[in-house]
């Protein structure tokens, strides 16, 4: 998974940018970059592995004088994916053509890169990563089309998948869409400046403020004459991913026209009404991401909510597990339990979701162990059973706990004294203009697409 930022018609494109991308740093953590352009110097990059705020300011092509300078830029964050973490993988792309350069940062999966990407190797084409997003580069360079908006609508004709994207072409800004509006895309506005992100908390730290989203199928352009907006692609019906609700995006965010928070504190209510937990003492979330789930169960259930679980913010992603030894300690480097909030009490662990078990295992022995009685967990999603084609690194499916065990096997393999998950319809109906227009392949099996050829190649290529 990624985040996205661009800007048009600001004298500090990239600083905003940067900025921008420290609120986009959940999507991806395993680099950042900028591209800006507009100046006398031309397009630029500065991409860096890590964090937003460990390199990218000081780097030798940092934001300023001689470095980022120009009224235009657009901006990325990288999640990690298992091979791939690479400073070739970095985004914003880079690529200078007969026309001058395209410049890209590609939230999503293309779920026919690989086929894609073997035409254009076929032709003599050369590739400097291993990223789905490159082939949308070429296409962008080989078109014949005269406007940049026509030339991004024909890379696009032949692609399958995910993708949010803002593309630089010469001293254009475009922002696109998915025709099945898979990943977020909002637009905003600062002063007089166009400013596009993932998710409205990149809109909130620069000051802009939010517009409208960027529609499914939708290519908006931005230049000095103004915006305009066009939808080339054919029509599909909605998938947008239920996960970025459940897990992904920042609950201080609207995406998809709807407030993160709410469909989150839903879920927690309706998951209280599934499963209730008769006799228990009191509710707690495994921080930050089942906050505002387990916040929205404790009121359902009118029960208090404690922080039970403490979670340590300094721990970086250098922390390398290797083994299953590894990953047990990682929980305990990553969370320790109060003791004084779980002696001797029943509790209501909620989380927002179950991937392969491993954390889950070492909390709740964590729980138990700090004197907890009884141990209930309630997860504000369904089970995962399938892997991701659309950009979420999940793992595949033999890894997946819930692709392999029954519900009452996974209760025994936690241990815990009973579990309950959301149902898939109590899912749906509790996410902003739900239950259709979603994506929830992953929970139910219903693919909106053939799955790739070649998924391990697709996750070794992007993880965006
Ligand atoms: P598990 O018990 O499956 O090892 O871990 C469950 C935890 O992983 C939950 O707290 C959930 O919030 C988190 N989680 C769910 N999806 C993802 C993901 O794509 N990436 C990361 N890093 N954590 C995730
Ligand atoms: Fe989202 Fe799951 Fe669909 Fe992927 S498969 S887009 S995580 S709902
Ligand atoms: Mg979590």
């Amino acid at each position: 998974m990624c985040g996205i930022f661009g800007i048009h018609g600001h004298p500090a494109a990239a600083g905003i940018s940067h900025l921008g991308l420290y609120s986009l740093q959940h999507r991806g953590q395993e680099s950042a970059g900028i591209v800006a352009t507009g100046s006398e110097l031309g397009a630029r990059a500065s991409r860096a592995m890590g964090l937003v705020s460990e390199d990218l300011q000081g780097r030798g092509g940092g934001i300023g004088s001689g470095g980022l300078v120009g009224d235009i830029a657009i901006g990325h964050t990288r999640y990690s994916t298992a091979g791939s973490t690479t400073i070739e993988n970095a985004q914003p792309m880079l690529a200078r053509f007969r026309d001058g350069h395209i410049a890209l940062a590609h939230n999503g999966n293309l779920v026919n890169a690989t086929e894609l990407r073997r035409e254009l190797e076929d032709e003599g084409s050369i590739f400097t990563s291993t990223m789905d997003s490159e082939v949308l580069v070429h296409r962008i360079a080989r078109s014949g089309a005269e406007k940049p908006e026509d030339k991004l609508g024909d890379a696009l004709a032949a692609v399958e998948g995910a993708y949010s994207l803002v593309v630089l072409i010469g001293e254009t800004l475009l922002a696109a869409r998915d025709p099945r509006g898979w990943r977020p895309l909002v637009m905003g506005t600062l002063g007089d400046s166009h400013v596009f992100a993932s998710e409205t908390c990149a809109l909130d730290i620069v000051g802009a403020s939010a517009v409208r989203e960027v529609e499914p199928g939708e290519i908006i352009a931005v230049d000095r004459d103004g915006l305009r907006s066009s939808s080339p692609l054919p029509p599909q019906e909605r998938r947008q991913c239920v996960f970025e609700y459940v897990y992904f995006a920042r609950p201080d965010s609207r995406v998809f026209g709807g407030s993160v928070d709410r469909a989150r504190r839903e879920l927690g209510r309706r998951l209280a009404r599934e499963y209730p937990a008769a006799g228990a003492d009191l509710v707690f979330s495994v921080p930050d991401s089942s906050n505002s789930a387990a916040l929205g169960y404790a009121e359902e259930s009118r029960l208090p909510f404690e922080l039970a679980l403490i979670r340590n913010h300094y721990v970086g992603r250098t922390f390398i597990q290797p083994t299953q030894a590894g990953r047990d300690a990682k929980v305990k480097v990553k969370y320790n339990a109060v003791r004084e909030v779980l002696d001797g009490k029943s509790v209501v662990m909620v989380d927002d979701s179950i991937v392969r078990g491993t954390t889950t295992r070492g909390l709740v022995a964590m729980v138990r162990a700090a004197g907890a009685r009884e141990v209930h967990m309630r997860v504000s999603s369904s089970p995962i059973t399938g892997p991701c084609y659309y950009g979420i690194d999940t793992p595949n499916r033999e890894e997946l706990i819930a692709a392999n065990l029954t519900v009452d096997e996974i209760t025994a393999e936690l241990g815990v004294d009973s579990l309950g998950y959301l149902s898939l319809d109590g899912m749906l109906e509790s996410v902003p203009s739900g239950p259709e227009g979603f994506c929830h392949a992953c929970f139910s099996g219903d693919y909106p697409t053939p799955p790739p050829a070649d998924p391990q190649k697709l996750r070794f290529g992007c993880g965006c």
